[in-house]
């Protein structure tokens, strides 16, 4: 029986991929990120830094949030968003691909089906 390790477990892997809406092969990109609820309730969005530096824009927000910006060496397409969006976006993910806090399958966010705000 699999040892239980279900403390302090984030509520959601990340894999970032590029489509660019179906043209070219999956891009994917480092580092994985993921979603992780605060002890006081907050939703943050995270990437795993043992695989090297964020996708962010390095401009500290006055809410202490990231800026996400991630492009594609395929097709150049630029994704840039706010953490608190993408973590509504990664939220939305989640439900549609039907994942949940527990589970160990990673959300897949396509950059390319993301519409600009
Ligand atoms: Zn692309």
């Amino acid at each position: 029986m699999p040892r239980s390790r279900r403390n302090r477990r984030p509520p959601g892997q990340v894999h970032v991929i590029c489509t660019g809406r179906g043209v070219h092969d999956p891009v994917p990109f480092r580092p994985d990120l993921r979603m992780i609820r605060t002890s006081d309730g907050q939703v943050r969005v995270m990437w795993n830094r043992r695989q090297g530096p964020g996708p962010v824009t390095g401009f500290g927000a006055a809410d202490g949030l990231e800026t996400y910006d991630i492009r594609c060496g395929s097709c150049g397409r630029h994704f840039k968003c706010h953490e608190d969006r993408l973590g509504i976006i990664i939220a939305a993910m989640a439900e549609f691909q039907g994942i949940r806090g527990d589970d160990n399958t990673p959300i897949v966010l396509d950059i390319s089906l993301i519409e600009r705000a």
